[in-house]
């Protein structure tokens, strides 16, 4: 029985995502994965189907989807392939606030060719030093005249690295306060920049998530909203997207796998009786476990994508509450699912270890699911979150 019935349009989004993520990613992931290679074409083929611009509205050329939309088409996208679902997933938060926040002058910059398939963009918070505590940046920037002087700023992980063309980064003005970052459109042709070192990662290995240092001037006209306007202009319409995207991107993850497991277990056959794994009491129970605990963990997440259409933002427990769940149902579903193909899984008879690395992931990208159960323990015992 589906537990939810999409609109016409909804039906729309999906299908454009499962037509890319068969005919697209699928056919390269286990390549891009072996290789640690940017996935260079997939992106070609979502510029060309017009998905750069997925949130961006009709009237600048994008194509207006509704958050749910854009949460089914990120999970597609991952269930075929985590690091092109994750990258996307980079593309599209740090374009959200670029759309949101743009002035008349950034709309034509920014927004527009992003929509025209032109610019791939990402997100570049987390510092090497402060990690996952990505309320503390130290990054700073310093105020000119009529522009800002970045110097050195270095962030640890920049997914897309060196494949993006805009870096939507938040940095602290010399003369801010704590947790008072400023938010700055870096053009990757007009600033200084390096990648530190290489990607190695256990999982999203074509995710190029590599270490950057940016510095160069920029114009008043790539801050993003007012100075030092992180919390009150920035946060309230970046954190609620970023959370609920990440949440697609790992029910995505266990989605596939949990697909790669089904086909496995109805076609392997023992050769002495000739019966399915399938057939088997222990195995349809793992399966319908699996089952479960993707069910329960979509209903959350759908829920929460609502609230954001919805624009009930102020609790924000559900937003960071969706993305632990998400993360464990992928690392409990991509365990799981190594534990019912067995050997032939583990030596990569099929796509499970795939999965089941990048699934990794999800527990140590900020916010980490440590850092959401202290901070949803202390909202609900009324201590102060950070
Ligand atoms: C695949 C991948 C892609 C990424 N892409 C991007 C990107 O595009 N842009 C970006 O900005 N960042 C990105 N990141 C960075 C990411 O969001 C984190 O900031 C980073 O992984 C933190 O790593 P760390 O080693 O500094 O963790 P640390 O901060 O050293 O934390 C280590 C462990 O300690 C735990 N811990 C820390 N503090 C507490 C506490 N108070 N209580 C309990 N446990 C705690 C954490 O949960 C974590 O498990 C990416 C990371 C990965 C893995």
């Amino acid at each position: 029985m589906p537990l939810f019935d999409p609109t016409l349009e909804q039906r729309r989004f999906v299908a454009i995502a499962e037509d890319l993520a068969e005919n697209q990613l699928r056919p390269r992931a286990d390549e891009v994965d072996a290789t640690a290679v940017f996935p260079k074409e997939n992106f070609d083929a979502f510029a060309k189907a017009g998905l750069l611009g997925l949130r961006i509205p009709e009237n600048l050329g994008g194509m207006g989807a509704d958050v749910l939309s854009a949460v089914m088409v990120i999970e597609r996208l991952a269930r075929a392939c985590g690091s092109t679902g994750m990258c996307f997933k980079m593309h599209c938060e740090s374009t959200e606030p670029m759309w949101r926040l743009a002035t008349a002058e950034q709309n034509e910059r920014f927004v527009k060719p992003i929509a025209a398939g032109e610019r791939i963009t990402t997100t570049a918070i987390a510092e090497t030093g402060t990690g996952s505590h990505t309320w503390s940046l130290q990054s700073s920037v310093t105020r000119n005249e009529e522009s800002y002087e970045l110097s050195n700023v270095r962030k640890g992980w920049v997914t897309s690295s060196e494949h993006a063309d805009l870096y939507f980064t938040p940095a602290m003005l010399d003369d801010a306060g704590p947790g008072q970052f400023t938010s700055f459109v870096l053009e990757k042709n007009a600033v200084d920049w390096s990648i530190d070192g290489p990607w190695n990662g256990l999982g999203m290995r074509a995710n190029a998530s590599s270490p950057m240092t940016f510095s160069g001037t920029l114009p008043q006209g790539n801050r993003l909203g007012g100075e030092s306007a992180w919390q009150t202009e920035v946060l309230p319409v970046f954190m609620p997207f970023s959370m609920i995207t990440f949440a697609a991107v790992y029910l995505g993850i266990a989605e596939g796998a949990y697909a790669t497991c089904v086909d496995h277990v109805t076609g392997r056959a023992y050769g002495d009786t000739g019966s399915k794994l399938a057939e088997i009491d222990g195995i349809q129970r793992y399966i319908g476990e699996m089952r479960i605990a993707l069910d329960r963990t979509r209903a959350l997440v759908y829920a929460v994508a609502d609230l954001i259409e919805r624009n009930d933002i102020a609790d924000p427990a559900p937003f960071i509450e969706s993305v632990c769940a998400a993360d464990e149902t992928a690392l409990f579903v991509t365990r799981t699912a190594m534990n019912v193909g067995g050997g032939r899984s583990y030596g990569g008879q099929n796509a499970l270890g795939r999965y089941l690395r990048d699934a990794q992931a999800g527990s140590v990208m900020a916010p980490t699911d440590d850092i959401i159960k202290l901070r949803v323990g202390r909202m609900q015992l009324g201590q102060p979150q950070f």
